[in-house]
C-alpha cells in the first residue's frame, strides 16, 4: 500500500482488528521508509444485485437511482431527505434478506410503495403511477379513493 506521506510502496502491518459491526478490518501500517503510520480498511465486496426490468433487460441495482426516483415523486411535499434515505435503507435491507442475485423491478417498486404509503399519500401515488404503471385512470382513481377511505 502506497504511503500517504512519502509514496513508498512497502510497509508493515503493526495492528489489525475487526470493526465492531464485523463488516471491516482496520489495519495500522507503518511505512518502511519514513516510518509514518497510516490506516487502511478492508471490506467485503457486496454481491451486485441485478434488476430485471419490465421489458426483460437487466441492469445492476442503483441506490442513487432509487433515491432520485423517490425524490422526484416527493418534490414540493413535506418529505425530508432523511425520510427518503430511511425508505431506501429499509428497501435495501429487505432486498438483502431475499438472498437473491436477480429481482424484478416491480418487486422493488412494491417494497418502496409499501413504505411510501405510510410516509406521504401524494408521493406514494406519484411513485406508484410510474412504477406500477396503473393500467388505466380507473385503476389509479381506485387507489386514490382507497387511500382517502382509509383516512376517515
Ligand atoms: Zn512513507
Amino acid at each position: 500500500m502506497k504511503c500517504p506521506y512519502c509514496s513508498f510502496e512497502e510497509d508493515k502491518v503493526v495492528d489489525s482488528r475487526v470493526s465492531k459491526d464485523g463488516n471491516a478490518v482496520r489495519r495500522r501500517r507503518e511505512c518502511l521508509k519514513c516510518s509514518q503510520r497510516f490506516t487502511t480498511y478492508e471490506y467485503v465486496e457486496k454481491v451486485p444485485l441485478i434488476v430485471i426490468k419490465r421489458d426483460g433487460r437487466r441492469e445492476s441495482f442503483s441506490r442513487e437511482k432509487l433515491l432520485n426516483g423517490i425524490r422526484i415523486a416527493s418534490s414540493k411535499r413535506p418529505v425530508s431527505i432523511d425520510a427518503i434515505e430511511r425508505v431506501v435503507n429499509e428497501v435495501e435491507a429487505s432486498l438483502d434478506d431475499l438472498k437473491t442475485r436477480e429481482i424484478e423491478s416491480c418487486k422493488i417498486g412494491e417494497e418502496v410503495m409499501k413504505r411510501l404509503k405510510t410516509l406521504d399519500d401524494i408521493t406514494y401515488i406519484r411513485f406508484a403511477s410510474v412504477y406500477r404503471s396503473f393500467k388505466d385512470t380507473d385503476e389509479l382513481l381506485e387507489e386514490v379513493v382507497h387511500l382517502l377511505e382509509k383516512k376517515d
